[in-house]
């Protein structure tokens, strides 16, 4: 159920108009609702039921420390790459005990860190990797619980730029090589194996590839029981799509859940999963201001004040989204193409979009809850959006609009 509505011509998210918030907090702004990211974490909940595993928020998709917490507060596990999102996992309340560390390039002083506070499992992806961590961890007196990530050449089928289990991709280890990866870890004191991961992609509008790929890796798991080596979990990443046009039809969350936990069988092991885009990406808008109107012989342009920096997904991915006014002007509707004013070919928001708008018009993005603010950069010297969070009929700053200042804060003129 989405939670951005039609009431008497106006765009509502939950019970706020988006007119209103754009008036009060400016824009560019992101708008979050607490309710539609509840509802996807606990659809992901009701499919593992009293499985025993972990729903682990893969938090690249959005990192804001209220965003976070929610989930936290839902009980949620996290999904990290980087120290720096372990840290604000940490500064939002999440229990370290629930973190699975993913990413092809961990560092030394970044496991370290993860051994500190105790974090569930390393998703390791190389085996010089997976001696650094043994090393790491036998330094610091600790035993490292690891999961290796395997790659198990399947087609995602979706943009090639957002595969990753296919064996041209960077990610994980082979999985026909992982066996002796795995007894060599089995070996080594300071490692303890505990699963074995894959992640397959993201924006998958088919469940099929995620059975197909956890059918090759429960193989690896039979072959590892028949070695001697028992896993305690399976964690199947994360990738499940959304729907951004309205002929998308993702597959349902709760459903594919219990289609991997019947897969598993007699085998007594965890689901461990990692979502990022299904949990919020349809919990948030991006607001933006029409700030022109210009006509060109071959085009209309909607000359807006969000621009790629701020939303990098239909230049960086072909991305389509949905963009409504969030008011309807009593003029004749257009088509328009909805650019930004970065100076960039590329820095559009969509195009041959038909819009009854004038300079002042606000507009939503919609579905802009993932991958948007967390891939916004400062190009063009623009700081990035505000991001808001509503929550019923209240309205939550959880992050200020940088300021130009801010911006050149830590740059030095020659001495
Ligand atoms: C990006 C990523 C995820 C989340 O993917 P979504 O498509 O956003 O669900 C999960 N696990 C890993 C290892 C990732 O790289």
């Amino acid at each position: 159920m989405t939670v951005f509505t039609q009431q008497n011509g106006q765009l509502f998210c939950e019970q706020v108009a988006l007119a209103d918030v754009q008036q009060q907090y400016g824009s560019p702004t992101y708008v979050y609702s607490r309710k539609a990211i509840t509802e996807a974490f606990e659809a992901y909940k009701a499919g593992l039921g009293n499985h025993p595993g972990l729903i682990c928020y893969a938090v690249k998709a959005n990192s804001n420390i209220a965003v976070l917490q929610v989930l936290a507060e839902l009980g949620a596990g996290f999904d990290i790459v980087s120290q720096g999102e372990l840290e604000r996992v940490l500064a939002a309340g999440g229990d370290a005990s629930k973190v699975v560390f993913s990413g092809v390039a961990k560092r030394p002083q970044e496991m370290r860190r993860a051994l500190e506070v105790g974090i569930h499992c390393f998703n390791v992806e190389s085996r010089a990797e997976l001696e650094v961590l043994a090393a790491v961890a036998a330094e610091e007196g600790k035993v490292a619980p690891v999961s290796l990530r395997v790659n198990p050449d399947v087609d995602a089928k979706t943009h090639p730029y957002i595969s990753t289990g296919l064996k041209e991709n960077k990610f994980g280890v082979d999985i026909d090589e992982a066996i002796e990866h795995y007894k060599w870890a089995a070996a080594q004191a300071s490692l303890k194996v505990v699963g074995v991961d894959c992640h397959i992609g993201s924006q998958l509008t088919e469940a099929q590839p995620f059975f197909d790929a956890q059918a090759r890796v429960l193989n690896l798991v039979d072959t590892l029981a028949e070695n001697g080596i028992e896993l305690e979990h399976v964690d199947m990443g994360g990738g499940i799509g959304v729907r951004y046009e309205n002929d998308d039809t993702p597959p349902n969350i709760t459903e594919s859940v219990q289609q991997m936990i019947a897969n598993l069988g007699e085998r007594k092991l965890g689901l461990l999963l990692e979502p990022g885009r299904s949990i919020v990406a349809n919990a948030g808008a991006l607001l933006t201001e029409v700030i022109y109107l210009k006509s060109t012989e071959a085009h209309n342009f909607a000359i807006v004040d969000a621009a790629m920096n701020d939303m990098i997904r239909p230049a960086l991915y072909q991305a389509w989204m949905e963009i409504l006014p969030v008011q309807a002007a009593k003029v004749a509707a257009k088509e328009y193409d909805v650019v930004g004013p970065v100076c960039e070919t590329g820095d559009f928001l969509g195009k041959k979009r038909t819009l009854a708008i004038e300079q002042g018009s606000v507009l939503a993005m919609l579905s802009a809850g993932a991958y948007g603010f967390v891939m916004a950069s400062n190009y063009n010297t623009r700081g990035r959006a505000a991001e808001v969070m509503v929550d019923g009929a209240q309205v939550h700053l959880i992050r200020e609009r940088e300021t130009v200042e801010s911006l050149f804060a830590g740059e030095h003129r020659l001495g």
